[in-house]
């Protein structure tokens, strides 16, 4: 890839050259007094951007998978009953996680591109009485996204406990863990958190907690005990050391000043520029005759754009995209994957970088030979945003 190319994929996402440059600083000692500094204020930025001030913040070394196991190693004991609501790829993977800890999994499985209705939730939740309601709040395979507002007030109402996957939606869609009732809310740091891959970030609330510390069995994950990583999130946050597993102290760096733009920013203007330039993009997308796979607008994804191919084009678009410059994604879930393209949209993300994108698909459907009323897309863009 050209350091000139634009990565347009839902994550890794193209960083702010601030926040590569935060991490390019000399490495502290993780009990370095500055180091001691930088973290506990990246904990406490993790808070406020995730809406959570009552919450307690993990950010430790993984991706987002260890975010999910995270979650699931702790809260689950063997023979527990969850409800799994999946809109795709990542809501499945959710599921082989809790089993892997002896969870006794309800799956309510949407339609591909479609969302699992709130009274098929309600009705299962009323049933089956589970301890953990765990949903996608965006299917990075589909580009769905769930109302986790909703979902939420169903599960406290069943008094299960709220596990939100939130890799792709924190920080570019509104999530409002505190006050919507949300238990435990994980993201990874390559997406609309806008640091480099290496950092698994998962904020849990007070029930969460009690409910860990009230677990008759020991967490069969070793690396992601809470048992052994409470203590060292509870010192930094009180400015003092403490170790359990040496922190990744550059990508911490890189996400002290990442929290530090995107608070800048606001949350509230944060999710509404997510919004504007996904409606946009979306619009000029549909204007060039391509079909999306979220069967409605209202259930789709701001973070990401998940377009199906056109009749008698296939996937060898991608590499005329990228040809022109533009990085996009292929398909993910299993039912479509040769049927359509993913395109992320989250962070720092600009107008400019969104119409190069749009530019780029229509000239490589152009070059491929699709007929389309060209210049529609990117006219409908702009008009749009203006
Ligand atoms: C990317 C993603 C994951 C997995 O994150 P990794 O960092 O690739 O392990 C999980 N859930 C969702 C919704 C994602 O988009």
């Amino acid at each position: 890839m050209s350091e000139r190319d634009l990565l347009m994929i839902p994550g890794p996402i193209n960083f702010d050259p601030g926040v590569l440059r935060a991490m390019s600083a000399p490495t502290a000692g993780h009990t370095a007094p500055e180091f001691i500094e930088r973290f506990g204020c990246t904990l406490e930025l993790t808070k406020q951007a995730f809406l959570a001030p009552s919450a307690t913040p993990f950010v430790i070394a993984g991706s987002g998978t260890l975010a999910m196991d995270i979650a699931a190693s702790n809260l689950v004991e063997p023979g527990d009953k969850v409800l799994a609501v999946s809109t795709g790829y990542f809501g499945e993977r959710m599921v082989a996680i809790l089993q892997r800890y002896g969870a006794e999994v309800t799956l309510l499985r949407a339609e591909v591109g479609d969302v699992v209705p709130l009274d098929r939730v309600a009705a299962e939740l009323a049933r089956s009485q589970p301890k953990i309601l765990t949903v996608t709040h965006v299917d990075t395979s589909t580009g769905v996204a769930v109302d986790v507002r909703a979902l939420a007030q169903l599960g406290r109402q069943h008094n299960a406990l709220v596990v939100v996957d939130g890799v792709c939606s924190v920080a570019g869609m509104e999530l409002r863990q505190d006050e919507w009732g949300v238990d435990v809310t994980l993201t990874a740091s390559q997406k609309a958190i806008g640091v480099p891959p290496g950092l698994a970030l998962v904020v849990v609330s007070p029930r969460a907690l009690e409910a860990f510390r009230a677990r008759k069995t020991p967490v069969a994950n070793y690396y992601a005990d809470w048992t052994n990583w409470l203590p060292v999130m509870e010192a930094y946050l009180a400015r003092k050391a403490a170790y359990f597993g040496t922190p990744p102290v550059n990508l911490v760096y890189a996400l002290h000043e990442s929290l530090r733009q995107i608070l800048a920013e606001g949350m509230e203007a944060r999710v509404a520029r997510h919004q504007k330039l996904s409606d946009a993009f979306k619009a000029g997308i549909a204007a060039i005759g391509l079909k999306q796979v979220p069967v409605r607008h209202a259930i789709a994804a701001t973070t990401m754009s998940a377009p199906y191919f056109p009749a008698e084009i296939d996937a060898k678009v991608i590499g005329k995209i990228r040809e022109r410059g533009i990085v996009v994604a292929g398909g993910l879930h299993p039912a479509i994957r040769e049927k359509y393209f993913r395109v992320g949209h989250m962070g720092v993300v600009s107008p400019a970088d969104l119409a190069a994108t749009l530019s780029a698909i229509e000239g490589a459907l152009l070059a491929s030979r699709y007929e389309f009323n060209e210049g529609a897309g990117l006219a409908t863009f702009e008009k749009a945003l203006a």
